[in-house]
């Protein structure tokens, strides 16, 4: 096996969890709600990454596929400077990508950023690929009747080529996923299942470390593993704050 990395979260107790962070050749995904945290995680993440290997980071550029528009670089900024980083040098890092649907999603996996991530050069040596949110875009373009099995086969594909990517070059992949909401009976009301993440046995099968996210009191968040092969399904709580993720 290669030189696994465990890329801190910014909170010690998550990083706990996590048996160290974010770990490399593989995909950690984290679902829940809106509003739970998954953005914000992400967006730490993106400076952690490039921290020292020293201080649990990956000495690595990072790689953000955002297909909700939500990717903010003042955000980045705040987090930056949290970590004592040159925000501007921490942005360079970052390469956005903006998806537009699930088929673009999957063609800048493929063809833009595999061009960069694939490079040789030290300085464009990626550790961090981050796709915010995996799953929205396809739950859109397969959103009809009779469509769930074509749409399980495309997120199956993409899935694969994220899995291969990540060992490849021992990249942490992190991706977000939000929950299954059913109708609750009254006229265009719908209830979150928290505890149901988008994608079944596809997203499951391709993850390697599922945290599970709700929201407690305040800036308060509390991550579970989530069906874990080698993780206690133990829990941890953190925060949110200007600077990133914290205990
Ligand atoms: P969605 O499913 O809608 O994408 P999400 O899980 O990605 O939701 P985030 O955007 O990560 O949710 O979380 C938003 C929450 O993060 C806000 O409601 C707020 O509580 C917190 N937050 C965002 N920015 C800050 C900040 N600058 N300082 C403190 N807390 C913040
Ligand atoms: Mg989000």
């Amino acid at each position: 096996r290669k030189n696994l990395i465990h890329i801190t979260t910014g909170s010690s107790a998550l990083d706990e969890l996590l048996g160290g962070g974010i770990e490399t050749s593989s995909i950690t995904e984290v679902f829940g709600e809106f509003r739970s945290g998954k953005t914000q995680l992400a967006h730490t993440l993106c400076v952690t990454a490039q921290l020292p290997k020293s201080v649990n980071g990956a000495e690595g550029r990072v790689a953000y596929i955002d297909t909700e528009n939500c990717f903010r670089p003042e955000r980045i900024v705040e987090i930056a400077e949290r970590f004592e980083l040159d925000p501007e040098e921490v942005l360079d890092n970052i390469l956005v990508a903006r998806a537009y649907t699930s088929e673009h999603q999957r063609q800048i996996l493929q063809i833009e950023l595999l061009v960069h991530i694939a490079a040789k050069m030290v300085e464009e040596t990626f550790g961090l690929l981050i796709v915010d949110s995996a799953t929205a875009l396809f739950r859109v373009d397969y959103s009809g009747r009779g469509e769930l099995s074509e749409r399980q086969q495309k997120l199956n594909r993409f899935m694969s080529q994220l899995l291969k990517l990540s060992e490849q070059f021992n990249l942490a992949v992190f991706i977000t996923n939000q929950v299954m909401s059913t109708p609750d009976g009254s006229a265009g009301m719908f209830v979150v299942d928290p505890k149901k993440p988008v994608g079944g046995h596809v997203i499951a099968h391709a993850s390697t470390t599922r945290i599970m996210l709700r929201k407690g009191r305040g800036e308060q968040r509390v991550a579970k593993i989530y069906d874990s092969p080698m993780l206690a399904e133990n829990e941890a709580t953190f925060e949110v704050s200007s600077g990133g993720v914290i205990d």
